[in-house]
């Protein structure tokens, strides 16, 4: 078993991608779920704010945001991206040829309007 002493406390903060610590002596650190920007950690690889905001928790509440950052490229939502792709064409008499959907895919987004969309798909007509 370690022997820790307990020491006064640093402070953590859970900011939208790192984790804020002010250490007990006031000096101000960002750990995120990589590493941390204080000189401990440059030196070992590692530090007692990197280890406490992992013990806390706090890293996999930062790893979960950054999931939720990374939807867009998920292979489920592009499977349902791709399906829904696949149906507005459908719905608009457009020939699925190879390829269309697929060069579609990584192009549609939520705030593209119709007339867009089928700009876009008709570029790709004129370029096949
Ligand atoms: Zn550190």
């Amino acid at each position: 078993m370690k022997t820790k002493k307990p020491k006064a406390e640093d402070t953590f903060i859970l900011k939208d991608d790192f984790v804020q610590v002010i250490s007990k002596s006031g000096n101000e650190y960002h750990v995120t779920t990589e590493n941390c920007n204080c000189m401990g950690y440059g030196f070992k690889g590692t530090c007692r704010h990197f280890k406490m905001a992992e013990e806390k928790g706090m890293l996999e509440q930062l790893k979960a945001k950054s999931v939720n950052l990374d939807f867009r490229n998920s292979p489920s939502v592009k499977k349902l991206r791709f399906d829904a792709v696949k149906q507005y064409l459908i719905k608009n008499s457009i020939a699925i040829k190879d390829g269309l959907i697929e060069f579609l895919e990584p192009k549609v987004c939520f705030e593209m309007k119709p007339a867009e969309f089928l700009t876009l798909a008709e570029s790709w007509k004129k370029n096949s």
